[in-house]
């Protein structure tokens, strides 16, 4: 037995938490990557049953999946695509699209034009991200996009911050330049719609950027890089059961490179899970900050001179693994513990990480 489990009951108090604190401004569940890794359809039902119905996704077919599920619901592509097959599939969705460029504004209105119909957009400015949207200084252009494009109905304008996990100084700084330029258009008598900015750490970080509405994906999950005061609860870990129990002799060695070498009689157990299913790896390569990596190098140079100890639970009680964590196997010591083959193992893995294994909500 192995699967990840998504605790039903602490992601839907996750859920209310994150609603209270948005008060009446409206919550776009982003559920990009399958939801997080834990299901786009189980995910977003919960979502739904919790009065979640704004949903933002990145793929033509979690669209399709949304839409099917719920017809009444608010879908927002946060991605700006000028392909008339796609414009085409998120239109019949009725889908909000974003437009990111002025060239992707001329695509979606011909599209539009040539169905007769009145395409729903969201304008995105590019304050920082560099993926997708219009400078702030040309505001000039986003301008042309409600003069000239007759079969374009904005509905939305937003933003998407780059470190607000980490620096609030450019997090403000981007947050400055967005407003300034909705109000540039508001100044000039265009209608915005709902202006939005804030993506997780933004919105438990900075209540006074929740503007119109907030774009929220790990919180839901409660993985955020700082402690948040919401209470938020970590969601999901990795269940599977003791394989195999024994007694190895003094100078016995364990897994690939023999990283451990027994220096006394110990009791041992094979865990199913390993580092294909997301188990103990690697986070140094996700780099964000010079301080991340020189905190990384130093991560490094302490595992190897003393290796770090990555635990599992087994009955209630911590346990070290043994040597190197394989691909699909484990060691860990049950020396010290009373336990037998089938009880139950817990592990510490990220849903974003997680690979091959069923999830269970519970
Ligand atoms: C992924 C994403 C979000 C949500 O980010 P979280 O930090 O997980 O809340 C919001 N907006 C955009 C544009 C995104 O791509």
């Amino acid at each position: 037995m192995k699967a990840y489990v998504v605790e039903r009951d602490a992601l839907v108090q996750n859920i209310q938490a994150l609603r209270r604190f948005a008060g009446s401004v409206p919550i776009w569940g982003v559920l990009k990557g399958n939801g997080y890794g834990i299901g786009l359809v189980p995910f977003s039902r919960i979502l739904h049953e919790n009065g979640i119905d704004h949903y933002a996704v990145t793929e033509i077919k979690e669209a399709e999946v949304l839409r099917e599920n719920y017809p009444d619901a608010s879908i927002l592509m946060m991605r700006s695509t000028a392909d008339p097959a796609e414009i085409n599939a998120l239109m019949d969705l009725g889908v909000y699209l974003t437009v990111g460029s002025y060239e992707t504004a001329v695509a979606i209105n011909g599209v539009a034009a040539e169905r007769a119909a009145i395409a729903q957009v969201h304008i995105a400015v590019d304050t920082g991200m560099g993926r997708y949207g219009f400078l702030p200084e040309d505001s000039d252009k986003i301008i042309s996009v409600y003069e000239y494009m007759k079969n374009i109905k904005v509905a939305g304008i937003f933003t998407h911050f780059h470190s607000s996990f980490s620096n609030e100084k450019a997090t403000k700084h981007q947050f400055e330049r967005f407003t300034a330029v909705v109000e540039k258009l508001k100044t000039a008598g265009y209608d915005t719609g709902m202006a939005h900015c804030c993506n997780s750490h933004a919105f438990v970080r900075h209540p006074e950027m929740h503007l119109d509405g907030v774009r929220i994906g790990s919180a839901f999950l409660g993985r955020l890089a700082f402690k948040d005061k919401l209470g938020l609860q970590r969601i999901g870990y990795a269940e599977c059961t003791l394989e195999e129990i024994r007694w190895i002799p003094k100078g016995q060695t364990i897994g690939y490179a023999a990283g451990f070498k027994a220096t006394r009689q110990m009791r041992t157990a094979v865990i199913g899970l390993g580092w294909y299913n997301g188990f103990a790896a690697s986070r140094e390569n996700d780099i964000f900050r010079i301080r991340d990596s020189i905190g990384g190098i130093l991560h490094h140079l302490k595992n190897l001179l003393f290796p770090r100890r990555i635990l599992v639970e087994v009955n209630g009680h911590k346990c070290r693994t043994l040597g190197h964590v394989g691909m699909v196997h484990a060691v860990v010591d049950v020396t010290d513990i009373d336990c037998a083959v089938g009880d139950k193992v817990t592990v510490a893995i990220n849903p974003l990480a997680v690979k091959g294994l069923r999830v269970q909500y519970r």
